[in-house]
């Protein structure tokens, strides 16, 4: 079991000092994660001491940037077990790595009439950039569905996914149900009828083990801000063959090789899709994120955060009219979405927040999901390696007073 109380002292923002009147109860991870020392330090060094442009100056200075910044790559692609780091793209969260495959894959690969297949409990990230691919092309998206329990239901799968499929994008663990999709399983039935995969991993990489080869995934894509990591960096993982294959994202310094009046060729992976001066203070932070990580254990945090969502599931159970919405703990990552009664999922978090605790309230980017439900809203506790069971007893506790202040 993880020394949580260790844990905590790594990371300055849960410290009584940073909140000392009401103590602070994070449970918002899954929006996005606190920073630990190593990493803030990590940049901080960065920009105090060694700060300057990658890839471009003949100085130490750029050159000790470029090698951490291309370190921290590598660091990436070892912690998801990419062959080569040059299959790691650097973006800025995932959502940019979904904008990138539906535009430059996309493009290239999706005519009228194809299928996209992705699945009703997709965040915005994973929709939204294919419903644009298939306007531009007059392609067709369509969804595998989800069951009472927040659990897709594949019974269809054999007519959704078919040989007009041309990409099966789909979560690996969803940001509302906290379900744990068979990422093998359908990624297998997604190759056996010729269509590429897309793995959303935004709520998967910070919470356990993620190995791209044993996936066989084409792409997967992940943000460092919910992994412990800065804002404004994030991955596109790609087989290398495939990234080759694809037309570069968008166009300027670094992603060129030779540019002349008339025409450009194009710089080798990764930095083929990496236009423009990039977020190197957030890149080596990254990396720093992901040594932290690895040194926790990304099996001990999985273990840790599976022991968590049993405990929270029983004690929300004792809330009388809350209803978590999902599958059972055994099935669930560190989310717990959920009801009370009618009450406005804004007013339950908004008192909550009175007793320092943080809860996301709102559709959570995922609008057909809810949709689906009959909800407009939900309020969402997540948790991660940080997280307490004394914390869960708070939000308990602060919910029973909810139920008082609305006299339920
Ligand atoms: N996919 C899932 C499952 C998510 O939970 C999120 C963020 O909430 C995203 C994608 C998008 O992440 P970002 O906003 O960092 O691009």
């Amino acid at each position: 079991m993880l020394d949580v109380a260790k844990i905590r002292a790594d990371f300055p923002i849960l410290t009584v000092e940073s909140y000392p009147d009401v103590p602070l109860v994070f449970l918002d991870s899954a929006a996005s994660s606190q920073k630990p020392t190593a990493v803030l330090e990590a940049m901080d060094t960065y920009l105090r001491t060694y700060n300057a442009n990658v890839h471009r100056g003949i100085y130490r200075l750029s050159e000790d940037a470029t090698n951490a910044y291309e370190a921290a790559r590598a660091k990436v692609a070892r912690f998801i077990n990419a062959q080569d780091a040059a299959e790691v793209i650097f973006v800025r969260n995932a959502t940019e790595g979904f904008n990138l495959v539906a535009y430059s894959w996309g493009e290239a690969n999706i005519s009228a009439g194809d299928e996209i297949l992705l699945t009703e409990m997709e965040h915005h990230a994973n929709i939204v950039p294919w419903q644009l691919l298939a306007q531009r092309k007059g392609a067709v998206v369509r969804y595998v569905p989800f069951d009472e329990n927040g659990v897709l239901d594949l019974s269809n799968l054999a007519e959704l996914l078919t040989e007009r499929t041309k990409i099966f994008s789909f979560t690996a663990v969803s940001n509302v149900f906290g379900t744990i999709n068979p990422v093998k399983q359908l990624i297998a039935a997604a190759k056996a009828v010729g269509a590429m995969t897309m793995i959303d991993a935004a709520q998967a990489v910070p919470h356990m083990p993620i190995d791209v080869q044993d996936f066989d995934c084409d792409f997967l894509a992940f943000s460092g801000h919910k992994m412990c990591g800065p804002t404004g960096i994030g991955v596109l993982y790609g087989k290398r063959e495939l990234l080759e294959a694809m037309p570069p994202f968008m166009g300027g310094g670094d992603m060129i090789r030779r540019v002349t009046l008339e025409k450009s060729t194009w710089n080798d992976l990764p930095w083929k899709f990496e236009a423009g001066t990039p977020s190197i203070a957030e890149g080596i932070g990254l990396g720093a994120t992901v040594d932290y990580l690895t040194h926790v254990g990304m099996a001990e945090i999985h273990a840790y955060e599976q022991y968590l969502t049993h405990y929270a599931l029983e004690a929300l159970s004792e809330v009388p009219g809350l209803k978590v919405w999902g599958p059972p703990a055994s099935q669930k990552a560190g989310v717990a979405a959920f009801t009370l009664e009618k009450l406005h999922p804004h007013d339950i978090a908004e008192l909550l927040d009175k007793d320092g605790i943080a809860v996301r309230a709102g559709h959570h980017c995922a609008m057909p999901l809810h949709k689906k439900l009959g909800l407009a809203a939900t309020t969402r506790a997540s948790f991660y390696l940080y997280t307490t069971p004394a914390e869960i007893d708070r939000l308990v506790e602060g919910l029973h007073r909810v139920r008082q202040i609305f006299r339920l």
